[in-house]
């Protein structure tokens, strides 16, 4: 079902940026709603992989001392929506991925691989 010639499990953002410099073809993935659905369309055939999903360290929302608000890339829509941050200081960006596609895809898909896939409609964008 999906053409994949391998897939390399990420254990911390160290062992991500290494198994990127040891295989610079393999290509990121989070959630996978973008990438899973292109392989299964046929785009990327035969493509490695190395998976993100395992890492807490980029996942979640957090403000530091002087009020800079951080979303990690790892972060779920669904996550987004309800946390307690991002409502008080920016509601417009819960309420736009809100919208994103139904439960299942705000739950798997992350505010980074909606930016980072380069697609002008991006609603966390
Ligand atoms: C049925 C369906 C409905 C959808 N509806 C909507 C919608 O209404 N609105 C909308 O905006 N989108 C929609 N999408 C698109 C999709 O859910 C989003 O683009 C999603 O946010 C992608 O996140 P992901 O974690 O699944 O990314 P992935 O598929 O894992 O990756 C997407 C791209 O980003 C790169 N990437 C991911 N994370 C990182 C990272 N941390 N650093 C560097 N590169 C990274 C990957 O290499 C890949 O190129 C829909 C998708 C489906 C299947």
């Amino acid at each position: 079902m999906y053409d994949m010639k391998a897939l390399y499990q990420a254990r911390s953002v160290e062992d991500a940026v290494a198994l990127r410099l040891a295989h610079p073809e393999a290509q990121i993935i989070a959630g996978g709603s973008d990438v899973l659905v292109q392989m299964r369309e046929g785009r990327r055939a035969g493509a490695e992989l190395i998976s993100i999903q395992g890492l807490d360290e980029i996942r979640g929302v957090s403000m530091d001392a002087d009020g800079t608000l951080r979303i990690g890339s790892l972060t779920s829509f669904s996550h987004i929506a309800r946390d307690p941050l991002i409502r008080e200081h920016i509601p417009v960006l819960g309420e736009a991925v809100d919208q994103v596609g139904g439960p299942q895809i705000r739950n798997i898909g992350t505010i980074g691989g909606n930016t980072c896939n380069g697609v002008t409609s991006a609603d966390s964008a």
